[in-house]
């Protein structure tokens, strides 16, 4: 077994394997019910407006280029935007690792001397678990993306990439908002309703409040161009656009890999991520800055390049697609797997077919979890086909199970004796009619039955989660014979 590859932070550290995480999912029916509704609806938007765009193969290629040239050369893209970006007067920080780069933003925050700080929707932060490490740190960090709110006032964790909330129905939303939002500020009406507008209207009060005090802003961002050095965030509620123009102090932690060469390039990405994440032609709110603008917006502009692991995935020539993913999320959307499981059983922030790939590449597959994890895929291949950057998620997913396998090679597991076991049997065509021969008298003792039920202790893990056809009557060659080759 290898070694873990990057200091995991703690939350999902011995997380049970996929299977087991994806069983207790199985049982929570009002769960997959919402997850059906949820997935089935962003689904059906995303196709119809891709459908609109006759070029959309050709944008498709153009995404995977542009970003395939980033990673060729991201040492290059990246010094360029910290020197663009350092030339207007905003501060570049580079961070190793999520420790590195939780050190950077808390001392930042604490040299504002406040205790409180607003976040727009960053899936970067969330990995390197900033708001833990805040709070660690007494500062409180208050998530003002409405579904990132219910997640934070629900005590509970994020699901979907672009949908956090997605496995929560309007009448639980409801609960969470009575209960929690006195606590730590306005709180809901006594008479709110779960009407989505009512949800969305308390939220909103709720929020202006923390918006109108807040000195210090963190964000992620979608994109960081390098010849411009502009940092670009696109959003649908506007709580993004209000953390990134009034608070005095904005600091934005950022993938390396979310490098775009040229301005304009840009255009290309802004055509593909709304489409394959919301399902539409434009999202309502983009943001763009390029260090601070005196007297408008923040004035002190910090940048957090963080690595957490990509330059290892960076150096797999193989894995490194998985570096060009946009987080639009349009693979969670279309995966059966994820469909049914949600995102709680991938055991990471990364959820779905990418956080299969993602995950183990950036955390190894040391753990329980991270070994399952490619296994979590029937490789139907519907994640490819909607990736708007083109990542051949089955491909990796192969390449990743096969990663796994290596890795425990020579184990005296009863998988693997039984896998010798049958590479004896099949290197002798005598061997395998003998045995092929035998077990169609399993086929005759079982008479009509088509499927055997649950098998005894070791197959027992095998059988738990499939089918197990009753072996047929007659063999292929026995068949032959009788038949003459169907002939008869
Ligand atoms: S892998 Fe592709 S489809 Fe999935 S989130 Fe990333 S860019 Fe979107």
């Amino acid at each position: 077994m290898s070694a873990p590859l990057a200091k995991t932070t703690p939350t999902f550290v011995g997380m049970p394997k996929f299977p087991a995480m994806a069983k207790d999912a199985l049982a929570n029916t009002q769960q997959r019910r919402n997850l059906l509704h949820a997935t089935h609806t962003i689904r059906a938007k995303r196709a119809s407006v891709v459908e609109e765009v006759p070029q959309w193969e050709a944008l498709r290629l153009n995404g995977a280029d542009v970003k395939d040239e980033v990673l060729a050369n991201l040492d290059s893209y990246l010094l360029q935007f910290e020197e663009k970006l350092t030339e207007r007067g905003a501060t570049v920080h580079w961070a190793r690792d999520a420790e590195e780069a939780n050190r950077i933003v808390l001392d930042l925050v604490r040299a504002e001397g406040v205790d409180e700080v607003v976040k727009v929707k960053s899936m970067a932060t969330q990995e390197i678990e900033l708001n833990e490490a805040l709070e660690a740190a007494g500062i409180h960090a208050w998530e003002t993306d409405l579904a990132e709110l219910i997640i934070q006032l629900g005590h509970d964790r994020p699901s979907h990439i672009l949908v956090p909330a997605i496995h929560r129905g309007r009448a639980e939303i409801r609960q969470i908002f009575r209960q929690e939002m006195g606590k730590v500020g306005r709180p809901a009406p006594e008479d709110m309703t779960d009407a989505p507008r009512e949800l969305a209207e308390a939220a909103r009060l709720h929020l202006r409040e923390k918006f109108l005090r807040a000195k210090v802003a963190i964000s992620g961002a979608n994109f960081a161009i390098a010849d411009t050095g502009t940092l670009v965030v696109l959003e649908s509620e506007g709580n993004g656009r209000m953390c990134l123009t009034l608070p005095e102090t904005l600091i934005s932690v950022v993938g390396i890999e979310k490098v775009l060469p040229t301005w304009e390039d840009l255009g290309t990405f802004m055509q593909l991520l709304p489409r394959s994440s919301t399902g539409e032609r434009m999202n309502p709110y983009t943001t763009m800055w390029t260090g601070p603008a005196e007297g408008d917006g923040p004035q002190n502009v910090h940048v957090v390049l963080i690595d957490n692991g990509r330059t290892r995935v960076l150096a797999d020539e193989v894995g490194r697609q998985t570096l060009r993913c946009i987080r639009c999320s349009a693979c969670l959307n279309v995966c059966p797997v994820y469909e049914r499981v949600g995102g709680h059983a991938y055991g990471s922030v990364y959820p779905g077919p990418i956080g299969a790939v993602l995950t183990p590449q950036l955390r190894g597959t040391s753990s329980a979890i991270d070994q399952s994890l490619p296994y979590a895929s029937s490789l139907c291949g519907a994640c490819f086909e909607v990736c708007p950057v083109r990542i051949d998620i089955p491909r990796l997913l192969v390449k990743l199970r096969t990663q796994v396998v290596d890795e425990h090679r020579g184990h005296n597991s009863v998988e693997s004796r039984t896998m010798q076991a049958a590479a004896w049997m099949f290197a002798d065509s005598r061997r395998l009619a003998k045995a092929q021969k035998a077990s169609t008298l399993g086929g005759k003792l079982l008479g009509r039955r088509t499927a055997l039920g649950a098998l005894p202790w070791p197959a027992s893990s095998w059988s738990s989660a499939r089918d197990v056809p009753v072996p047929p009557k007659e063999t292929f060659r026995q068949w032959w014979d009788r038949t003459g080759g169907g002939q008869a």
